[in-house]
């Protein structure tokens, strides 16, 4: 038995958010990436050379990640503490919680 043979889903690329897991493809997410100096930095163009790593447009998808240290796995890195400190300042500007009317 080969199984149903529908016509296939369109493909839509996902970024899946680092901070709760979930993969969005049309909610708004911040890329942060490193760069060939070791640092961690947040992408605002989406376009820097490096591994990269996708969050939310919200506060507790970046406390998630910072605080339960996926952006090392995420990113293969420790971060050092002053860009943890910088991507901290970055998230307490972000809305506690998503808007859906993005
Ligand atoms: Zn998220």
């Amino acid at each position: 038995m080969t199984g149903a043979k529908g016509p296939r889903p369109r493909h839509i690329p996902q970024r899946t958010c680092i901070g709760c897991r979930e993969a969005q493809g049309k909610r708004t997410l911040i890329r942060v990436v490193r760069t060939p100096e070791q640092r961690v930095i947040i992408d605002a163009t989406g376009k820097a050379n490096g591994r990269g790593a996708y969050l939310h447009a919200n506060a507790a998808c970046w406390e998630k990640a910072l605080k339960g240290g996926t952006i090392k796995y995420a990113l293969k890195i420790t971060p050092v503490p002053e860009d943890v400190e910088a991507l901290r300042a970055f998230a307490n500007e972000l809305p506690a919680e998503e808007s859906e009317d993005v």
